[in-house]
């Protein structure tokens, strides 16, 4: 159920919406990618030295924008980044290894729906993190 877009796909799809695949941009997807726990900004600058502190919060908020980058907030301090695999979907971030997984439940949707009604004000998103120890840490 999982189809993990690949990466010739999802770049194509940041050229189709109008954006410039500069290095930098396709460097930073691409050491997302090989990541199971995420980067935070700092991280990625550090491991891309030169590209610049500017390039990097620009390139995260645009491949969020188009959905092709996930923000995390765990407890753990800054926000991390990973690359999204589907569309809305909520994560699982492994507390003992960082590993995120990536899950959907449409009752999770129906729920948050019905809260809406005690709710002021109308939702217009929302980010559900479950922390978990993975299989391959509980074994
Ligand atoms: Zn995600
Ligand atoms: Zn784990
Ligand atoms: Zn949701």
């Amino acid at each position: 159920m999982t189809t993990k877009l690949r990466r010739e796909d999802i770049l194509a799809a940041v050229e189709d919406a109008g954006h410039r695949l500069t290095g930098s941009r396709r460097a930073i997807f691409e050491l997302l990618e090989g990541m199971e726990g995420g980067f935070s900004a700092e991280e990625i600058n550090l491991a891309l030295g030169g590209v610049g502190r500017a390039t990097v919060y620009r390139t995260l908020r645009l491949l969020i924008k188009e959905g092709l980058l996930c923000k995390l907030f765990s407890d753990e301090g800054s926000p991390k980044y990973t690359v999204a695999k589907f569309g809305h979907h909520h994560h699982t971030i492994c507390v003992s290894c960082g590993k995120v997984g990536e899950f959907r439940d449409s009752s999770v949707e129906r729920l948050l729906k019905a809260v809406s009604a005690d709710i002021e004000g109308t939702i217009v998103g929302h980010n559900l993190e479950l922390y978990v120890n993975c299989s391959e840490c509980i074994s």
